[in-house]
């Protein structure tokens, strides 16, 4: 591809797919990856999948679709400053939650918690079992069949136990090392997306106020200045100008920094990159404090909420009465996942595991449902 940096992925070097197949015709390899995504049915469930606030709280807030879209945005922006490989950028990011449960994150630590005895339960890891095992989609192999470069960025995170399993694209978190830079761009476009949509949907839910976030140095140098250079602009319109400020001074200052440290690391291939003990893709100093200062804000005041605890509570109860319920007889299951049970070797941990995957595929609102079927209660 022309423009690359000599570091980016490429499809020439790259370690390819499980499965051999034909190369695409119109599209690049990753290009096709990112396509592949965008069919899969577990992407098109993401649209009812909690991000902070659940799917019927209201239609203004974001699902885990729209916050994988923004991630994309964000990651394609950078990819394209640095000469990385934008293609393999966007669908890393678009992939990155695929293995997301219901109910955000209290969903992902119940559903943990239930598998303590039969291997626990890993959201990233599952995003790389829904592309690799679980979608059912084509004839000739199982999952999506990705570019190990796109599977690599989908791995963000993997316990030691889990990496020993997955041979090659495990082995840098059991020896050290990166993974390429496309995938450290989606892995931080992540966390940029999430803490600044995360103040647009706590304002406009009530839950944080602009006086409250004026204690976050981001918000408040950028609210400073929109307010002096607007005055009497309405609160929503300062809000959004506030917030895309804030991406913007994120997104140049890690372009900045991200530069100037791929400069001075100077590596020539993505196999240089792989082999370094740090990432080159951050932010500057002074901004990742700022930026670690409204992590902690939003942990503090918006996922610990009042409002969003008593969703959290009630999610726990839904998935753990819901694995029980599974576990205790599996006839509960849907037929096509009574025979997966079935053709599981070992015994209790397989139809568990099989449990977990049915139950990290549900959207919030089917989840409920299930819940409504088997117990007859209704809740949230
Ligand atoms: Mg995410």
């Amino acid at each position: 591809m022309a423009g690359l940096a000599p570091y980016a992925a490429r499809e020439q070097s790259s370690k390819g797919r499980l499965y051999q197949e034909e190369g695409p015709s119109h599209r690049n390899q990753y290009q096709r990856d990112r396509d592949r995504v965008i069919h899969s049915s577990a992407f098109r469930r993401l649209e009812y999948k909690t991000q902070v606030f659940v799917n019927h709280e209201g239609d203004m807030f974001r699902t885990r679709l729209t916050h994988s879209i923004e991630v994309a945005q964000i990651g394609r922006t950078i990819a394209r400053a640095q000469s990385l490989n934008e293609d393999l950028t966007e669908a890393v990011c678009l992939a990155h939650d695929l293995g997301h449960t219901p109910f955000g994150h209290a969903g992902q630590d119940i559903l943990n918690t239930c598998m303590r005895d039969f291997g626990g339960f890993e959201h990233n890891l599952q995003s790389l079992r829904v592309v690799d095992v679980l979608e059912e989609r084509y004839a000739t192999f199982p999952g999506l069949n990705l570019m190990f470069e796109t599977r690599e960025g989908i791995l963000k995170h993997c316990s030691k136990t889990n990496a020993k399993k997955l041979g090659e694209l495990g082995r840098r978190f059991l020896e050290g090392g990166q993974p390429c830079l496309e995938a450290q761009v989606a892995n931080i476009a992540d966390e940029i997306a999430y803490n600044n949509h995360d103040v647009d949907d706590g304002l406009r839910a009530g839950l944080l106020s602009i006086e409250q976030l004026a204690k976050c140095e981001l918000f408040a140098e950028q609210e400073r200045y929109v307010q002096t250079k607007w005055p009497g602009l309405d609160e929503r319109r300062v809000v959004h100008e506030v917030v895309r400020r804030m991406i913007n001074s994120i997104v140049n200052d890690l372009i900045t920094t991200s530069t100037a440290d791929i400069k001075s690391n100077t590596p020539h291939t993505i196999e240089d990159v792989r082999n370094l003990s740090k990432p080159l893709i951050n932010l500057g100093e002074e901004t990742h404090r700022k930026h670690l200062q409204l992590k902690r804000f939003l942990r503090k005041n918006l996922y610990k909420h009042e409002r969003v605890k008593d969703m959290t509570e009630n999610a726990r109860h839904v998935v753990q009465t819901l694995f029980n319920s599974y576990l205790n007889d599996p006839n509960l299951l849907p037929a096509d996942f009574q025979d997966k049970c079935r053709q599981q070797k070992n015994g209790k941990s397989g139809t568990a595991r099989v449990i977990a995957d049915y139950i990290a595929g549900m959207t919030d609102r089917f989840a409920l449902a299930e819940y409504n079927k088997i117990t007859g209660l209704s809740i949230m």
